[in-house]
């Protein structure tokens, strides 16, 4: 075991799974992100294969996961521990930039607002239900205007003239943006308007309250939008104070990078109070692996919660959805 030295985090969203795989000091050593296309396990097999083929067999001393899937994907992978993606987040953000004081997370599905002093989180809030603060927002929209997300934030910054985007859904904003378009607004000028209301949303959703201070961290996959960057800088122009909103490297797949900090951290505690610190994570087979998932509906009481079950080569691993214990698989 003297030679494993390296962790592995795993981030598993609804739209984009991200693998990280750090070395003992933290260096970045691979990294993976995909879109789920709605399989999350296939996502993350996926991922894996890339890296066994770029790497080989490295030696795996911690795994942990985060994100919305991570129960079922630490079943998946036998990840030491799964972690929620406000900690996730925070930690690597604290190991980028140790005076942290504000993190923005904008992904696909999802936007965080973390609040650390000290490098603790003292407070946060998350936005997974409107889609008018996330990526998906723009996403959608830039399709409207016939716009590859990927030229979105350079297009965005050539307006002289950004468009008011009314609507703090989805589905007013696309309305405007249809009439901006037929009435002749040019294309920057309304994809920097998405970017104003975009972070207009996210400052009404997740920022009422808090207490926003330098230096600003921004991750998430978003944060590659310059756009969305430059929007942000103008809005928190009296928080930033003069300083300027730091996007730090693999802003993408911190997430994932956070996870493979708390899984070294988990095995330093283990040795700490003389635990086993052999990692139950699955190895470089796992995209070899034949994983089953279903539902079912269970009719043993009123409830009748809907039950998601998992197997791995015809065993059950794991069932989530019950409101009781019954269909609990007991860990061994
Ligand atoms: S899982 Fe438990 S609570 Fe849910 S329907 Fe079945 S018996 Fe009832």
């Amino acid at each position: 075991m003297a030679e494993a030295q390296y962790y592995l985090g795993i981030d598993i969203g609804s739209i984009t799974g991200k693998v990280a795989i750090i070395d003992r000091e933290h260096n970045l050593i691979d990294r993976v992100y995909l879109r789920t296309e709605g399989q999350p396990i296939n996502c993350i097999k996926k991922a894996l294969k890339m890296i066994h083929e770029r790497q080989g067999d490295l030696p795996i001393a911690g795994a942990a996961v985060t994100g919305s899937g991570r129960k079922l994907l630490q079943k998946v992978v036998g990840a030491d521990i799964a972690r929620d993606e406000i900690t996730a987040h925070a930690v690597a953000a604290v190991d980028y930039c140790p005076d942290v004081k504000t993190v923005i997370d904008i992904g696909g599905q999802d936007s965080k607002l973390i609040i650390i002093r000290d490098q603790l989180v003292m407070d946060f809030a998350m936005n997974s239900i409107c889609a008018a603060g996330t990526g998906s927002f723009l996403d959608k929209l830039s399709d409207q205007l016939g716009v590859l997300i990927e030229d979105f934030g350079s297009c965005a910054i050539c307006s002289t003239d950004p468009a008011v985007i009314s609507g703090r859904c989805t589905v007013f904003a696309e309305s405007d943006i249809i009439t901006k378009k037929n009435t002749g607004y040019k294309k920057e000028d309304i994809l920097m308007g998405l970017c104003n209301r975009l972070v207009e949303n996210y400052k009404t959703n997740l920022g009422r309250g808090k207490h926003i201070l330098p230096p600003i961290l921004f991750q998430g996959g978003v944060a590659k939008n310059q756009g969305i960057i430059n929007a942000f800088e103008d809005v928190l122009k009296k928080e930033l104070n003069g300083t300027s909103i730091i996007i730090p490297d693999n802003h993408d797949v911190l997430g994932a990078v956070g996870a493979a900090i708390l899984a070294q951290e988990e095995m330093m505690i283990r040795e700490l109070e003389n635990r086993s610190t052999t990692s139950s994570f699955l190895g470089w087979k796992i995209p070899d692996i034949n994983y089953q998932t279903k539902s079912f509906l269970c009719k043993g009481c009123e409830n009748i919660c809907e039950i998601i079950e998992i197997k791995r080569e015809g065993e059950v691993i794991g069932r989530w959805g019950g409101k009781c214990s019954k269909w609990d698989v007991s860990e061994n």
